[in-house]
């Protein structure tokens, strides 16, 4: 069934004391341009991945702005996540599992439940602009029909080299939007027209749980609740559990690091999103290898593992680790960073564009090279924390919430009532 996700209060004010004035001042004057523009953001899951992380922030930010936004969840059922995480691999360069006649049709026939309830609702008309988050949702437009609305297909996935048969398939519903955004433009597929395409990074809420201050102390105190020792180097990667994440290739590369750095903990932070059906799969793989490994501790967000656990490790942790191998974005290395902690991260998808100029850490690609990595900043610890720092700046210039909304109304300015 399609929901609306409720969501709380924030002040946009609240954001001068970290956010740069240069990024603060254009905000509010495009905002006051745009004051009563009725927005809507369609997405797959309300918790559990980036696009969620995201819209939790902008959405009330966005209604604090005078912009009217009001964020919706798809309804589908496990076979309709099943086929569009197929569709998402693929979409990502998977080729082994084509998308068949069958998938299609449940596909559809899930965008068309949705289409209904979408337009039976009275609001359905009303908006000036709809958000569409990545695949999932997509091909709802092909059955509403815009209602008025000017549609723009947001993509948070690495789509530079997708499978064939799953862009020509997607092709046909994206080619109804007025306007697609990609996070970098590598990752716009060659046959997309270019004047329809803008690239905006995403960024992340330096004020909520996740990201907020948190003092040594209190982040200590959170991790040994839950059973990590405070007084040992730890090591940690939160991701969805999620194969393009690798977290088995992080186990191997903590065994190889730990031999050069006795002690050695490392945490594997995942969770279960909604619209996730091989996250289980991935963490029976991962419990089968770490369960004789008292130095391996591995958290959900289903065992009480949330944002503000999260926070902790990202702030406590000596390095930081996301190991993966293809990466939309990858929100979590922004939260790292904002922390002041290094991160050893995969070379791939947006994760160079955010520890650009060397900062923030090292890129690696390979198991070897990741190990490597890891054992250089554990045993150089003000080489280490030169990084952490580096990154921190890099991230309040770029990756800070309010420049992403600035992106985002400029684009709907752009394309008009
Ligand atoms: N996350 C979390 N708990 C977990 C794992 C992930 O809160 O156990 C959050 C993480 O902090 C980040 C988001 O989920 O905010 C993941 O976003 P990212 O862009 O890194 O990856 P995605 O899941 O979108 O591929």
């Amino acid at each position: 069934m399609l929901q609306t996700v409720d969501v709380g209060e924030l002040s946009i004010e609240s954001y001068r004391s970290v956010v740069p004035d240069q990024i603060m001042d254009p905000l509010l004057d495009t905002a006051r341009e745009l004051r009563g523009a009725r927005v809507l953001h369609l997405s797959a899951t309300p918790y559990g991945g980036g696009v969620s992380e995201l819209l939790r922030s902008a959405v009330p930010l966005y209604n604090d702005l005078g912009i009217t936004t009001t964020w919706k969840i798809i309804g589908g059922n496990p076979p309709f996540f099943t086929v569009t995480k197929k569709l998402h691999n693929a979409l990502q360069g998977e080729s082994r599992k084509p998308i068949t006649r069958e998938d299609q049709d449940v596909y559809e026939r899930t965008a068309e439940m949705n289409a209904g309830e979408l337009r039976s609702d009275p609001r359905f008309g009303g908006y000036d602009f709809v958000f569409v988050h990545d695949p999932q949702p997509s091909a709802v437009l092909s059955f509403t029909g815009k209602g008025g609305a000017s549609w723009i297909w947001r993509c948070h996935i690495d789509t530079s080299a997708p499978s064939a048969d799953a862009w020509d398939y997607l092709k046909t519903f994206i080619s109804g939007y007025d306007a697609t955004v990609f996070t970098m433009s590598q990752f716009v597929p060659p046959d997309l027209a270019p004047e329809r395409v803008d690239i905006i990074p995403p960024a992340i809420d330096p004020l909520s749980p996740k990201n907020m201050s948190l003092d040594d102390r209190t982040a200590y105190a959170v991790l040994n609740w839950i059973g990590i020792e405070p007084g040992r180097p730890l090591i940690t990667q939160v991701s969805r559990f999620d194969p393009w994440k690798d977290p088995l290739g992080v186990i191997e590369a903590f065994r190889i690091a730990r031999r050069r750095v006795p002690g050695l903990q490392l945490a594997l932070v995942g969770s279960m999103a909604l619209d996730d059906p091989e996250a289980w799969e991935v963490y029976r793989a991962i419990s089968a290898e770490s369960e004789h490994d008292p130095a391996i501790h591995v958290f959900t967000n289903l065992t009480g593992v949330g944002n503000v656990e999260v926070n902790a490790f990202q702030r406590v942790s000596t390095v930081m680790v996301q190991k993966s191998i293809r990466e939309g974005f990858g929100l979590v290395v922004s939260e790292a960073l904002w922390k002041g902690t290094p991160v050893v991260a995969g070379a791939t998808g947006g994760i160079p564009l955010q520890m650009a100029d060397d900062a923030g850490g090292l890129l690696v690609d390979s198991i070897a090279g990741c190990a490597d990595a890891i054992g250089t900043l554990l045993t150089d610890p003000a080489g280490a924390a030169a990084l952490g720092m580096s990154g921190k700046e890099r991230v309040r210039r770029h990756f800070l919430l309010p420049r992403l909304l600035l992106d985002e109304l400029t684009l709907v300015k752009g394309i008009g009532r």
